[in-house]
């Protein structure tokens, strides 16, 4: 049996990352999404749908590449040494993942910020961070922890804290929750879980709305 290397592994990361995952070839797949228009009473062979099977192979994988890839190869060293420390908040990062129960799109924004403590991190690295998280099969509680504890691992910072407001298409679409209404998660580690203040601080600089895009 051959298995993929396990890239998700990361010198920073001691936490529940994804297992050793068996290789399948990409006909398996294609056949997979063939019996399942099978199943939806399609006929897999009429025009539209002759290289359907191609396709959502080939957009699944896409939206799952976080897999492939991990936090050493994100940060490539662009951890700086900086004597700062006051609160960096990027916030409004566009989130696209999956939901791990229906393989639907979860739809949001990231909000996240760290207290420094001697480290601080390239601006841009932050928003790869969540995008790697989000392409995996993702519950939005896990990606909110995943990406608190990358930064918590890299940094060392005083405090991290990650809120994500999102919208769920298995639930959207199935009616279950109405078009429009948002969960939100978020993960606070350090100074943001100890002290309410600087937690105050961060939950009102994420709720006032930026204006300008
Ligand atoms: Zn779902």
């Amino acid at each position: 049996m051959t298995f993929l290397a396990d890239k998700s592994k990361s010198r920073f990361l001691p936490s529940s990352e994804p297992k050793i995952r068996e290789r399948v070839s990409e006909q398996e797949m294609q056949q997979a999404v063939r019996t399942l228009l099978l199943g939806l009473g399609e006929d897999p062979d009429r025009e539209g749908l002759r290289d359907t099977p191609k396709r959502v192979v080939k957009a699944l994988k896409f939206l799952t590449s976080g897999y492939h890839q991990s936090l050493d190869e994100i940060l490539n060293g662009a951890v700086f040494h900086e004597d700062a420390n006051e609160m960096v908040l990027v916030r409004d990062i566009d989130l696209f993942s999956s939901c791990e129960h229906h393989i639907l799109p979860i739809l949001g924004r990231a909000h996240v910020a760290y207290i420094p403590d001697g480290k601080v991190i390239g601006l841009s690295k932050i928003a790869r961070i969540c995008e790697m998280y989000a392409r995996r099969l993702q519950v939005q509680e896990r990606l909110t922890v995943q990406i608190a504890d990358a930064l918590q691992g890299i940094l060392r910072p005083k405090g991290v804290a990650v809120a994500i407001e999102a919208t769920h298409m298995c639930m959207v679409m199935r009616g279950v929750q109405k078009p429009g209404s948002w969960t939100s998660t978020s993960a606070l580690r350090g100074i943001f879980a100890e002290d309410a203040k600087t937690r105050q601080e961060f939950m009102s600089l994420i709720r006032h709305q930026a204006n300008f895009h």
